[in-house]
């Protein structure tokens, strides 16, 4: 597996590619997707306290680490801060109790969910100080060792130079949404330009009855040539580009093939072909209008 390694005080690497567990309930479900994926190779798990699900991962994991003889330093565990816990202390107490939930000690990765707080209106000027505060009580989780590394996710470029004007401790990740209709070119060369690590959610384009990513003429055309499926594509053209993809998925064929994109690559042709997909378009939150 790929491994990044992540800006931070603490030596952290990250694969590249994890398991997204949005949606994912119920631990008789869960504990047959872990199994299925720890089996595969994937060693790298992104859930937010938001999904309700951070304590059939953590029962799950106490179960399957021995089976699979690994360790807790083995699996790379990323949660997030819900956005009602945005703030002074609310934040600390909200991560130790995701760590708790977790049953792991500490997290590989906390992000903060959404640059906004529930509750309030996007344009509500409070929210820019309720989300340096969250981010002043991770930075101080991050020194104690509790967090190895921090970030953010549906941050904007605005909301991503406010943090670094007044941050003592910089964004080692920005998790957002990302595929070939929404490429976000001037986001990703921000983050590279400022050493932080761009992670993809949806992929795949969410998961929804009336996917219009996984069918795409262009992706189904380009998988065709290529003898792989349209999701293969679509991860590929990301890590490609050292983008991190966290794909979701409870179907076991699937999570095999979701980490079956590291022995082929795509020529530059179509790379530039999937890019120019772009249209822009938001499957999931659109973080435009939070100040
Ligand atoms: P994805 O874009 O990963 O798509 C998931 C959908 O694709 C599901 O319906 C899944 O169905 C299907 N799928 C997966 N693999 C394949 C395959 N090989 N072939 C065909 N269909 C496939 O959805 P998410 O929006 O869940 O994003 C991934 C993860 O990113 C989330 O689970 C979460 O961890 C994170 N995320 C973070 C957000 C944030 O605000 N920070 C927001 C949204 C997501 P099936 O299960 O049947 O395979």
């Amino acid at each position: 597996m790929n491994l990044v390694k992540l800006s931070c005080l603490h030596h952290v690497e990250m694969p590249i590619l994890g398991l997204g567990t949005f949606k994912l309930k119920g631990k008789d479900l869960m504990y047959k997707t872990l199994e299925t994926a720890l089996a595969a190779g994937y060693r790298s798990i992104d859930t937010a306290a938001v999904y309700r699900n951070e304590s059939d991962i953590g029962d799950c994991l106490k179960e399957l680490l021995p089976k699979f003889n690994l360790e807790r330093k083995d699996i790379f565990i990323t949660s997030k801060l819900g956005p009602k816990d945005q703030g002074k202390g609310k934040c600390k107490e909200a991560c130790l109790r995701s760590i708790e939930n977790l049953q792991t000690g500490y997290l590989d990765l906390y992000l903060i969910h959404w640059p906004g707080t529930q509750g309030k209106k996007p344009e509500d000027q409070s929210n820019i100080q309720q989300r340096q505060e969250s981010w002043n009580d991770l930075e101080d989780l991050h020194k104690e060792g509790k967090l190895r590394a921090i970030g953010v996710s549906n941050y904007e470029q605005r909301h991503l130079e406010e943090l670094l004007s007044t941050c003592s401790i910089p964004p080692a990740v920005l998790q957002i949404e990302f595929h070939p209709h929404l490429v976000q070119s001037s986001l990703v060369s921000f983050c590279k330009q400022h050493n932080i690590h761009f992670q993809a959610y949806s992929s795949l384009g969410t998961t929804s009855d009336d996917n219009k990513l996984l069918t795409d003429l262009t992706v189904a055309d380009i998988a065709a040539r290529y003898d792989k499926n349209p999701a293969q594509i679509l991860l590929r053209w990301a890590i490609q580009q050292d983008i991190g993809v966290i794909p979701k998925s409870t179907n076991p064929t699937h999570i095999k093939e979701n980490i079956d994109i590291f022995s082929f690559s795509l020529a530059e042709s179509d790379m530039c072909k999937l890019s120019n997909l772009d249209s822009q378009h938001h499957y999931c939150w659109n973080p435009a209008s939070v100040t």
